[in-house]
């Protein structure tokens, strides 16, 4: 098995977090936390990146004639960032988050949660969530491994998938409720042991 980066007590901390900031909002364990409520909440603004590059890309018409080797250009360049997962800017101290709003809707839930999760734990530095190989400046593979767990965990806590799964509701049904991807309930169900836990308490009842 790979070696945990994680410190001790850092996957019970996030679900007291992620259930913290449930509290705050007004929402159960076993509701949705929408990342763009979250990111309200730490004063910080979440924008797509397509909403930049329409910017630039009407300062370029303004600057160069020819509109269709612009908009060539532009396209490349929005394929080449197909890829592209979320960011956090920092301008003068504002915190911004761009993301992608090319993918999925599940997909933007856990981009954001995980550019929210780096600003929780305060990481120091500009973080790219990028699937390419790219070698990133300032990477930092235990800063992204909680990033991973904390944003994973602010969308579907593990008190509230406990509770879901335990009243019988299927892995699908529960990403819904969570708007979170079906890969993401997968993972959470497994890595947390869900099924073993009810199997336990099952036993323990009878
Ligand atoms: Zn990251």
């Amino acid at each position: 098995m790979k070696h945990s980066l994680l410190r001790r007590g850092f996957k019970k901390d996030a679900e007291t977090w992620s259930i913290e900031i449930r509290e705050k909002l007004g929402v159960e364990a076993t509701g949705a936390c929408p990342a763009r409520c979250v990111a309200d909440l730490h004063g910080v603004s979440v924008t797509p990146i397509q909403c930049l590059s329409g910017l630039a890309q009407n300062f370029l018409y303004d600057e160069f004639p020819d509109q269709q080797d612009i908009d060539k250009k532009m396209a490349l360049l929005l394929n080449r960032n197909g890829e592209f997962s979320a960011v956090v800017a920092i301008v003068g101290g504002f915190k911004m988050i761009l993301f992608n709003s090319d993918h999925s809707p599940a997909r933007q839930e856990s981009d954001i949660m995980h550019e929210l999760a780096h600003i929780i734990c305060e990481h120091p530095g500009d973080c790219l969530q990028l699937n390419a190989d790219i070698a990133l400046r300032q990477y930092n593979a235990q800063h992204e491994e909680e990033a991973k767990w904390l944003g994973a965990t602010l969308q579907v806590p593990d008190q509230g998938l406990f509770t879901l799964a335990r009243l019988g509701l299927a892995n699908a049904a529960i990403a819904d409720i969570y708007g979170a991807s079906l890969e993401m309930v997968v993972f959470r169900r497994k890595t947390l042991g869900i099924d073993l836990r009810l199997s336990r308490l099952k036993k323990f009842i009878r």
